[in-house]
C-alpha cells in the first residue's frame, strides 16, 4: 500500500507494518507499512530540493494555492469529518467543526502573515530599512492524534505561506486522515516536493527530528515526546524548535458564583469535551469548601449521569465517544486507580464500558498530600475543595505546566486578581477552557511549550526577521 507522500509520488513505505483501529469497535480501518530512516531522509532531501524554486514564489502564488485548498478541504468537509470520527472515536458533529477549523485557518493565517511577517520600512540616520521576512528552509512538522487534521494543518499553512517547505509527520495513531488530507493537498497543483508525507511510529519521527537537512520543527503533542524533542535539539540553536504541549489546567469556581446550572454545563464542557482528550481540558477543579462546594458536586454528578458517551455516528448524537485507544484508556483508569490509592475519593468513578469507551470520572484530591503534577490526557477530572480565593490560585499554579485556565466569578476583582496572579498562557472567565481562538496566542509557559506554534503567532516562527539597510549614495 502506497502510504508516504514523497516528491508528488505516493509510495509504499519500506518498514514495518501499521495499522490504524477505530477506538469504538476495534475494526481495522486502514492498514500500511512506515517509511523508514531512509525514506524519511529522502523526502527532507526532496523538501530542500523543492526550496529553491518554492521560496522564489511570489506570496500572491502561494496564497493562490492555499486559498485553492481551502476550497476543496471545504468541499471534503464531512469526508473530513467523518474519517476522523471513524479513526478517534470523536462525535461526527465534534469533527464537523475541526474541519471547518481547517479551512477557518487559512484566513487566519494570511492576516497573521502580513501583520506579523509583512514588509516594514524606516528611516533612521538617512539609510533606507527595511525589514523582511524570509523562510526559515525545511520545516517538520509534527502532529498528535486529538485534532489530526486542524492542529498539523496550522503548522503547515503558516510555514507554506512564509515560503517554507515541509515534511510531515503525523501521528501514528491517525494515519488514514493524514493520508487524506494529502490527497487534498494533491488535488491544489502544489509543486512536487513542497509537502511531502511520513507515516510511521516513533522511530520515523526520530529519523526526522534528527535529520540535519531540516531547519525547524513544529510540534504539537504530548509534554513528553517535546520534551525528547526538546533535548535532542540542544547544541543546535541555529534550528528552531516550537513545542506546543499539554497542561495541568485548573478551573476555580469562585465562592460567590451561585448558579449551578451554568457552573455544572461550564465544567463539563471544560473537563469532558473530546472525551477529555483537549491539551486544553480542565484537569483540576477547586471549588469552596463546605456546602456550597456540596451543592456544586452534588449538581455535577446529577450532570454527569446526564452525559451521552456513543459511538460518533449515533442517533440522538453522543457528547463524548471514546478514548483514541484501548491503552489510553487503561492510563486513565490506572491514574485514577494510582489517585485512591494515595488517599483521593472516587465521586462519580471513571470505567471502561466496551472498547476504548471511558466514562466521565470525578475524584476528590483534596487530601491526597503529594499530588501528581501530571496530565492525564482522558476524563478524569480532579476536584480540590479550597478556603479563599488566593489559596485557590496558590494551588492552583502549584504545577510545571501552564496552558489554560479558568474562573467562573461574576466578581470584577476577583477576575482582576485572577488574571494578575495565574500562570497560564490561556485565561477564560465564566466560559468553557475547551474553546480557544484563532486570532490569540494558543500555548502557555513552563512544560507547557516554548513558543506559539499554533493559531496567529505560527507566522513568528515560520521566517527569520531580515534587515535591509540601504546607505544613502
Ligand atoms: P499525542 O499522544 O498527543 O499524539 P505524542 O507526543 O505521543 O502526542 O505524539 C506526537 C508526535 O510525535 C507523533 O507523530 C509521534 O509519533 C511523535 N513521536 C513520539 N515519540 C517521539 C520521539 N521520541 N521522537 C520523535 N517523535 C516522536
Amino acid at each position: 500500500m502506497k502510504t508516504q507522500w514523497i516528491s508528488g509520488q505516493w509510495v509504499a513505505g519500506e518498514g514495518e507494518a501499521m495499522a490504524s483501529t477505530s477506538p469504538y469497535d476495534s475494526k481495522v480501518i486502514w492498514q500500511g507499512t512506515s517509511a523508514t530512516s531512509a525514506q524519511v531522509e529522502e523526502a527532507v532531501t526532496t523538501a530542500r530540493d523543492a526550496l529553491v524554486e518554492w521560496r522564489k514564489t511570489s506570496f500572491k502564488q502561494r496564497e493562490n494555492i492555499i486559498l485553492a485548498f481551502a476550497e476543496i478541504a471545504k468541499e471534503n468537509g464531512d469526508e473530513i469529518a467523518r474519517i476522523i470520527s471513524q479513526e478517534t472515536g470523536k462525535p461526527f458533529w465534534e469533527t464537523k467543526t475541526e474541519a471547518a477549523a481547517v479551512v477557518g485557518k487559512v484566513a487566519v493565517s494570511i492576516k497573521a502573515y502580513h501583520e506579523r511577517t509583512g514588509e516594514k520600512q524606516r528611516e533612521a540616520a538617512g539609510n533606507k530599512i527595511v525589514l523582511r521576512h524570509r523562510p526559515l528552509g525545511v520545516m517538520a512538522i509534527f502532529g498528535p492524534y486529538n485534532f489530526p487534521a486542524h492542529l498539523p494543518n496550522g503548522h503547515m499553512i503558516p510555514a507554506l505561506l512564509a515560503g517554507n517547505t515541509i515534511v510531515y509527520k503525523p501521528s501514528e495513531q491517525t494515519p488514514a486522515i493524514a493520508e487524506f488530507m494529502m490527497t487534498l493537498w494533491q488535488k491544489t497543483g502544489i509543486p512536487d516536493g513542497v509537502i511531502n508525507l511520513v507515516q510511521g511510529a516513533k522511530e520515523t519521527g526520530i529519523a526526522l527530528a534528527e535529520s540535519k537537512g531540516i531547519d525547524g520543527l513544529l510540534f504539537t503533542g504530548s509534554a513528553n515526546t517535546g520534551h525528547i524533542l526538546h533535548r535532542q535539539f540542544a547544541g543546535q540553536p541555529g534550528k528552531m524548535l516550537a513545542l506546543e504541549m499539554g497542561g495541568n489546567n485548573p478551573m476555580v469556581v469562585s465562592e460567590n458564583y451561585g448558579d449551578l446550572d451554568a457552573a455544572a454545563y461550564t465544567i463539563i464542557q471544560s473537563a469532558y469535551m473530546s472525551a477529555g482528550q483537549r491539551c486544553t481540558c480542565a484537569r483540576r477543579l477547586f471549588v469552596p469548601a463546605g456546602e456550597q462546594g456540596d451543592a456544586l458536586l452534588n449538581k455535577l454528578t446529577q450532570s454527569i449521569a446526564k452525559m451521552k458517551m456513543d459511538e460518533p455516528f449515533a442517533e440522538p448524537a453522543p457528547f463524548m465517544g471514546p478514548q483514541i485507544s484501548i491503552q489510553a484508556a487503561q492510563g486513565i483508569l490506572n491514574a485514577q486507580t494510582n489517585l485512591l490509592s494515595l488517599g483521593a475519593s472516587g465521586i462519580v468513578e471513571a470505567k471502561n464500558t466496551q472498547h476504548a469507551f471511558v466514562t466521565p470520572g470525578l475524584i476528590d484530591v483534596t487530601n491526597v498530600a503529594e499530588l501528581p503534577d501530571e496530565e492525564y490526557f482522558g476524563p478524569l477530572l480532579q476536584v480540590i475543595r479550597y478556603q479563599g480565593l488566593d489559596n485557590a490560585i496558590k494551588q492552583a499554579n502549584d504545577t510545571c505546566f501552564g496552558l489554560s485556565a479558568g474562573l467562573l466569578s461574576t466578581n470584577d476583582a476577583e477576575w482582576d486578581e485572577f488574571v494578575e496572579n495565574i500562570r497560564a498562557g490561556i485565561v477564560n472567565r465564566n466560559r468553557p477552557l475547551t474553546g480557544a481562538s484563532g486570532d490569540a496566542p494558543f500555548g502557555g509557559p513552563g512544560a507547557s511549550g516554548n513558543l506559539r506554534p499554533s493559531a496567529y503567532y505560527a507566522a513568528d516562527y515560520c521566517a527569520y526577521p531580515m534587515a535591509s539597510i540601504e546607505g544613502s549614495e
